[in-house]
């Protein structure tokens, strides 16, 4: 009997049995932190298996509020984050609260107004200020905050602007010899890849009366591998006098990561800024706040702003009151240098712009004089006819 021919045996192609390679949340390719942001507690449990107590959440709350408005963060971003629990400042603005679907009353959907009439010439642009304008180049971010004030517009396609939406807010902008600053807005304009954002910087740069370009983003602190160095060069080289203002909030944001992207874009010749919003439990007390402020400062990133949290729907949990901006701010001076202290500042709700929400450290006093109220604590009496300046 003829041997029967042995064959070989059929290549075993079932999966393996062992989950595929984590996706690396320090990975340095901008775009595929952007790509790989968690829009959901089963993508975050996928990223970071094991890592954070899901099991403890209320899942339901956070999917309703989800189901409202939505998620996204980097891996890079969760990553900073030590627990799952609204007390951690990273997750508690990275992952929506429960408490998001609970809409007061004098919340807006355009808390600012951005979009109320005779500021809105385009659909691109916001002008408040005869000098300034806004420019929304897109509607993406790499992160949906959960305080953010353009909720209604972040990763809302409704908002997509082409290339030909853009080109008509240039041409707008060009014949408008009294605007001399444009500053681009959120959504983030980091997230748009280097030729475009140059194709439209370097139009905008070519105008003789724009004199100051401004980019307002959350990229270096939400994924600070956006800020290349081949990026900052760009940015470096145009005509026109140009800043970056980032956005941290808390101390745990300003990490190395962020502070290479400020020295890449300082070195470039890109001032550096930062703006905060005071938020509940994440930034209104004084110690969390002074190590936030000499973070920034280590890094290169001079505080510039803190905006009182606008009436956005869904946030009344992240909102303070006034009075404990004002602590903050009463705390703040003499224990930073004066330089790192921010502006404290109001939007008035309906487009009206900003005002300093100071501290009323100097209030009409007696005769005339003034009643100064010093850092160290002490009260005094200054001008006026009577001329004091007494000891309180
Ligand atoms: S990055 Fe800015 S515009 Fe985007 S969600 Fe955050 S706060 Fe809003």
């Amino acid at each position: 009997m003829p041997e029967r021919a042995v064959r070989p045996a059929a290549p075993d192609v079932s999966p393996p049995d062992v989950a595929p390679p984590a996706f690396d949340p320090r990975t340095d390719d901008w775009r595929r932190q952007h790509a790989r942001a968690a829009t959901s507690l089963d993508d975050v449990e996928a990223l970071f298996p094991g890592r954070f107590d899901l099991a403890a959440l209320d899942r339901p709350g956070i999917e309703a509020a989800i189901a409202l408005y939505g998620m996204r963060a980097t891996p890079y971003y969760l990553d900073l984050a030590e627990r799952a629990a609204e007390d951690d400042p990273v997750w508690a603005l990275a992952v929506p609260s429960p408490r998001e679907t609970v809409r007061l009353p004098e919340e807006r959907d355009d808390p600012i107004g951005d979009e109320v009439d005779g500021l809105h010439p385009h659909p691109a642009l916001t002008r408040r200020y005869r000098d300034r304008v806004l420019l929304y180049p897109t509607p993406v971010c790499s992160v949906h905050c959960r305080h953010c004030f353009r909720k209604r517009v972040v990763g809302n396609a409704d908002y997509a602007v082409d290339d030909a939406a853009l080109a008509a807010a240039v041409d707008w902008i060009a014949g408008e010899p009294e605007l001399h600053e444009v500053i681009l807005t959120g959504g983030d304009p980091l997230t748009l890849g280097d030729d475009k954002l140059l194709a439209l910087l370097e139009r905008l740069d070519a105008l003789p009366h724009v004199w100051s370009l401004r980019l307002h983003t959350r990229m270096p602190v939400v994924n600070p591998f956006r800020v290349t160095e081949a990026l900052a060069a760009r940015l470096g080289a145009l005509r026109t006098p140009t800043l970056v203002v980032t956005h941290a909030n808390h101390a745990v944001e300003v990490t190395g990561v962020f502070a290479r992207a400020v020295r890449r874009l300082r070195g470039a010749g890109v001032d550096v800024l930062n703006q905060s919003v005071l938020l509940a439990g994440i930034n209104d007390e004084p110690d969390g706040h002074r190590a936030l402020l000499w973070a920034l400062l280590r890094a290169g990133a001079r505080p510039y702003a803190l905006h009182h949290a606008d009436l956005v729907p869904g946030t009344g949990h992240l909102r303070t009151h006034v009075e404990r901006g004002y602590a903050l701010m009463r705390a703040l001076r003499g224990t930073v240098p004066g330089h790192a202290l921010p502006r404290y500042l109001l939007d008035v709700p309906g487009g009206h712009g900003k005002v300093p929400l100071d501290y009323p450290w100097v209030q009409p006093g007696v005769l005339g004089g003034l009643r100064v109220e010093a850092p160290d604590g002490t009260v005094h009496l200054y001008g006026g006819p009577a001329a004091r300046f007494e000891r309180g």
